[in-house]
């Protein structure tokens, strides 16, 4: 049980329904180092990555349209220059990840790079959403795409790389991010597997079969849920991170941080964990609505 209570607590703070903002996206977290490249520059809640490499950063997601000033304070706290930001990566394209894309690229010059699917999201400040599309509250300013991503692409820079899955369901383009990392205090060659899990779940609202009443959100949305489980299941994970800290259970591994380290992070049995859980709720989901069809 206490494993499914933060997932239905992430349910309900990642349903941008007429854009509501939870406290917990908007207050800070002193930002801090999970790897000897990665850093988390998010809020308590709404999840934003710092990659650094010889060659400039990667950030991973720009959040709410109010997060830049937030993730820029962060990115200085820890003595990094906001103009080095060189790429811009997201995991889904609903507001509180990509809002703040624009200004983030505006101010930074980044390269804005965005799976296929989300990208046309992107392009149109939300309104290209399956689910939110028509939804004027949870629009955003359109920002530019300059690399449509693939599933499987990677993505360069300064000897670091970074690969994009398309893990689809919750966003059309959902992407999760892999990298190998070395944490600080442990052997020098021993690399760990991330996994920054772009979004899981089905949303209320989403209609996963057609029905004589009523098409599914998109055709392919229950076989792209399936396809993500089986994928993220087979994902080799040591560090399990996403776009909401409540996916990892970020508030409660940050106090023990405090006395055990980054290796906190460390936690593949609740990555397969939170996976099983979003899998359960989404077959259910799928039950019942197959079941109302007829
Ligand atoms: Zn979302």
């Amino acid at each position: 049980m206490h494993r499914l209570l933060p997932y239905l607590a992430a349910l309900f703070v990642c349903l941008p329904l007429r854009a509501e903002v939870s406290a917990d996206w908007t207050t800070p977290v002193e930002p801090f180092r999970i790897a000897d490249n990665l850093y988390y520059v998010g809020s308590r809640d709404l999840a934003a990555y710092l990659v650094t490499t010889p060659q400039g950063n990667i950030l991973i997601n720009a959040n709410l349209v109010t997060s830049p000033p937030q993730i820029r304070a962060s990115v200085e706290k820890l003595g990094f220059k906001w103009g080095d930001t060189k790429i811009l990566l997201n995991g889904q394209a609903h507001f509180d990840h990509l809002a703040g894309a624009a200004e983030v690229v505006r101010e930074t010059g980044a390269k804005d790079m965005v799976m296929e699917y989300d990208a046309e999201v992107a392009l149109t400040g939300g309104h290209k959403d399956f689910a939110f599309g028509k939804d004027i509250t949870t629009d955003y300013p359109p920002v530019r795409v300059d690399r449509v991503l693939h599933d499987s692409d990677t993505v360069e820079l300064g000897g670091v790389v970074l690969t994009a899955h398309r893990t689809a369901g919750h966003t059309r383009g959902c992407t999760t991010w892999t990298m190998d990392v070395h944490v600080p205090g442990e052997p020098a060659d021993k690399l760990r597997h991330v996994v920054i899990v772009g979004g899981l779940s089905a949303l209320p609202g989403y209609q996963l079969v057609a029905t004589p009443k009523r098409a599914a959100s998109y055709p392919e949305i229950a076989s792209d849920f399936e396809y993500t489980f089986v994928a993220l299941k087979a994902m080799p994970c040591d560090i399990f991170l996403g776009a909401h800290g409540v996916y990892f259970d970020m508030l409660p591994k940050l106090q023990r941080m405090k006395t055990e380290g980054p290796k906190v992070f460390i936690d593949p049995a609740g990555y397969q964990a939170a996976i099983a859980e979003a899998q359960t709720t989404f077959e259910k989901m799928l039950t019942k609505q197959m079941a109302a069809a007829y």
